[in-house]
This record gives C-alpha cells, sequence and structure tokens, in this order.
C-alpha cells in the first residue's frame, strides 16, 4: 500500500531532520543562552509558526491581495498591524519583512537612491552590518560615512556625529546598533538629521522590548523611519518590523512588496501577531525589567571577576565584556565556554587591537536566560563560573566540571517541557 506523506508525522517522513529538532530542544534546553540576540518563543508563537499558514500566498496587503482566499491571512495580519501600532504607538506600520536586514533594505529602498550618502555607526563600533558594512548590500550601494563612540567613555560622540554630518551632508542618518550596551539618544540624532535635512532610521532590533514597555526612550515620535526584528527582546519569531509617519505609508509598503519582497510570510506574520499580544500583557514589562536587572547583575559580577566592561557597565540588555583585558581573545573565549555549555558570542570591541574574526571582546546577553525564570543570583553564578573557564581557557577538567554544574542549573529552569516530555516517550518505546 502505498502510503500518503501527507499524513505521516515528522518522525516517520525525515527520522534525520527529527533528530536534529530533537536534540536541538535539548541543546537549548541543557545549557546557558547568552547570545544577546537570542531568546525562547513562547508555545503559542512557535505553534501559529508551525501552522497552516505557511501554505498560503498572499502577496499585497490586507484588502488588497494579488490571490484569492486570504480572507484569513487579513485577519492575521490586521491583528499584527493593530497590535504592532498599539504597542510602539506608531502611524503606520508593516508587518511583512522577513527579517531585521529586508527591514532595513526597504526603507531604503522606498528612500535613497544608489549613490546616496548615508551616516551609520560603525559595525567595530557596535553598528550592524545593513548600516553600511562594505560586504553588505547597503555598503555597496551607497556612500557610507561612519560615525562610533569615543574613546575614553565609550559612548556614541553625539558631537562628532553631528559634525559629520554637517560635513557629509548625508541623505540619510542611520542609528541604533547590535553590541552597544548604553541608552542611544534618538531624539539628538533625529534633532541633528533635521539639521542638515537629512532623513533618520532608528533601528531597534536590540531594544525593541525596551522601546515597547518604556524602558528606553522611544525613536517612534522622533525619527522617519524605525525599524526591528521580532525575535530578539521582543521574543517573537524571526522577523522584521518597519514603523513610519502615515505620510510614508505608501513607499514603504511598496518597497516592501513588491520592491524586495514577493509573497510575504503568513504563518510568521501570524506569530508575530501573537508575540505583539504577549508584549501588550503588563507581564511583558515585568520580564524587560528583570532582563534589565539580570544583565546589570552579570556585568556587575563579571567586574568583580577582575573584567573590563565596554563603556564600564550596561543600561540594556547587553554586557560587552572585554575579555582581552585578561589576556585572552574573544574567540578563545567563545570555544571554551561553548564547551561548557554557556554560549556567548565573540564580538570586536571599540579599537580593537584584534582582528574581527579573533576579537577581544564577548557579548552576553540576559534576554533568554530571564525568560527561562533566573534572576540575579543565577547571574551572579554564570559569572563566577564564565570567571572561572576563562582563568584556564585551555582546561578540559574546568571545562567539565562547569559543565556538569551548567547541566545541574538548567535542569531547574524547564525549557519547552512538553517537548522535550514526547521526546522522552519516543525514545522509551523504541
Ligand atoms: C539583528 C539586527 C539586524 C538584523 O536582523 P536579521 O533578522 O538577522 O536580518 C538588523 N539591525 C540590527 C541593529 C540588529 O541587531
Amino acid at each position: 500500500m502505498t502510503s500518503n506523506l501527507h499524513d505521516l508525522p515528522l518522525r516517520t517522513v525525515d527520522p534525520e531532520i527529527a533528530d536534529a529538532i530533537d536534540d536541538e530542544t535539548r541543546r537549548q534546553a541543557g545549557g546557558l543562552e547568552l547570545i544577546a540576540s537570542e531568546n525562547f518563543v513562547s508555545e503559542a508563537v512557535l505553534q501559529a509558526m508551525g501552522s497552516v499558514f505557511t501554505n498560503k500566498y498572499a502577496e499585497g496587503y490586507p484588502g488588497r491581495r494579488y490571490y484569492g482566499g486570504c480572507e484569513f491571512s487579513d485577519v492575521a495580519e490586521s491583528l499584527a498591524i493593530d497590535r504592532a501600532k498599539k504597542l510602539f504607538g506608531a502611524e503606520h506600520v508593516n508587518v511583512q519583512p522577513h527579517s531585521g536586514a529586508q527591514a532595513n533594505m526597504a526603507v531604503y529602498l522606498a528612500m535613497l537612491r544608489p549613490g546616496d550618502t548615508i551616516l551609520g555607526m560603525d559595525l567595530a563600533h557596535g553598528g550592524h552590518l545593513t548600516h553600511g558594512h562594505p560586504l553588505n548590500f547597503s555598503g555597496k550601494y551607497f556612500q557610507v560615512v561612519g560615525y562610533g563612540v569615543d574613546p575614553e567613555r565609550e559612548r556614541i560622540d553625539y558631537d562628532a556625529l553631528e559634525q559629520k554630518a554637517r560635513e557629509h551632508r548625508p541623505r540619510m542618518i542611520v542609528c541604533g546598533a547590535s553590541a552597544y550596551p548604553r541608552v542611544i539618544d534618538f531624539e539628538r540624532i533625529a534633532a541633528i538629521a533635521r539639521s542638515v535635512d537629512a532623513l533618520t532610521m532608528a533601528d531597534i532590533a536590540h531594544i525593541a522590548g525596551f522601546v515597547a514597555t518604556g524602558l528606553h526612550p522611544s525613536p517612534v515620535p522622533h525619527v522617519d523611519f524605525v525599524t526591528t526584528t521580532t525575535h530578539k527582546t521582543l521574543r517573537g519569531p524571526r522577523g522584521g518590523l518597519i514603523l513610519c509617519k502615515e505620510k510614508f505609508a505608501k513607499p514603504i509598503n511598496s518597497a516592501v512588496f513588491p520592491g524586495v519582497q514577493g509573497g510575504p510570510l503568513v504563518h510568521i506574520i501570524a506569530a508575530k501577531s501573537v508575540c505583539l499580544l504577549e508584549a501588550l500583557q503588563p507581564a511583558f514589562k515585568d520580564y524587560q525589567l528583570q532582563t534589565l536587572a539580570n544583565a546589570n547583575a552579570l556585568g556587575d559580577a563579571m567586574v568583580e571577576a577582575g573584567f573590563r566592561l565596554v563603556s564600564g557597565g550596561t543600561d540594556n540588555h547587553i554586557v560587552l565584556v572585554d575579555v582581552f583585558s585578561k589576556g585572552i581573545t574573544g574567540k578563545v573565549a567563545e570555544k571554551a565556554l561553548e564547551a561548557a555549555k554557556i554560549t556567548v558570542n565573540k564580538n570586536a570591541i571599540p579599537f580593537d587591537k584584534n582582528p574581527p574574526l579573533v576579537a577581544s571582546g564577548v557579548r552576553m546577553g540576559s534576554p533568554a536566560l530571564t525568560t527561562r525564570g533566573m534572576k540575579e543570583w543565577e547571574m551572579r553564578q554564570i559569572a563566577a563560573w564564565i570567571a572561572e573557564v576563562l582563568d584556564q581557557p585551555e582546561s578540559e577538567t574546568v571545562r567539565s566540571s562547569v559543565r556538569e554544574r551548567v547541566s545541574q542549573l538548567a535542569a531547574k529552569f524547564p525549557l519547552y517541557p512538553t517537548r522535550l516530555a514526547v521526546q522522552v516517550r519516543k525514545e522509551a518505546s523504541r
């Protein structure tokens, strides 16, 4: 009898991928996730992502589609738009960008012409590839002028930024960062942009959760465009959003589709709706407050262990540790910690003496562990273990001893318990 593959479970159809997913679930649950750009979505978000909306073509926008059968896609997308407007106080929202990079690309396509000048934060000082890096489309199609932090305080040098804006007269100033632990003065950057007739785009990919809950000053009232990812502090599915004034609605919508994308990912948009609903609940602000408290505790404990923090501390979820201050490179630190089941990423620090693939820094973030329910006590504990590993980065004895303690701590903060329980049953029945 020929079976209809459509009705069979993943494990039957593709055991290799089923194994990879099970292994990944166990990896996420069994280790300590300190990558600042990662988080753990809710079961509800996962379910929406894994829904039949993945089957649907819905080019266009709610009520104006190029395909039939879009009435429920319209429901999902309209909910996402309304919730995002409410959450961020935005006049217009586009929820279709497949990622943060595509959100930025759409804004550039809508407002810039190839060869225009953009003023963006240097990658080495905490900016993002899409803010003008030479290997990214933003660096290939536009003239890029970079700004950064001052060498003493390691905070954005707004005076130098202003000077560069006057000198180079950019068409757009891009602000926002991927590895900057301090508050960004969006209002001041927007005022600088206005004074030189430039547009402003604020990319809040990392700090969207704080902006949404009033814990970081919002750029929405000040800048022309706000872009974000939905999967970092916002704790939704991988994806992007664009927020702007109503007067830019048309060019932004047509830049996303048909400008840089075809059909939207309706299943992801449905999951964005769920994430935005979650973010509108009072508990989401408590989560963001704890994320801040945890980053602070982690940073303080790293300082007590003798490490230097870039800018001396943190105002957000990011702790940028200068591990070279203790003589090890970011690359060595990342590897050693990974062996102890603590995941971080090596990161360049401002004025880095090491090349990017080696790097002097390690970027750590508190969003994921805070989602698991960990608090300041656990952060201090984890910082002590990190210091222990980095004290003897090559020692297998230290690594395995810390790995053991990591596993015990992780087990006390269950992650996706129902998914793991299903796996255990499967294994028992084999
Ligand atoms: C993460 C990030 C992005 C890109 O997001 P992707 O979804 O990975 O494309 C863009 N800008 C900033 C500042 C980021 O931190």
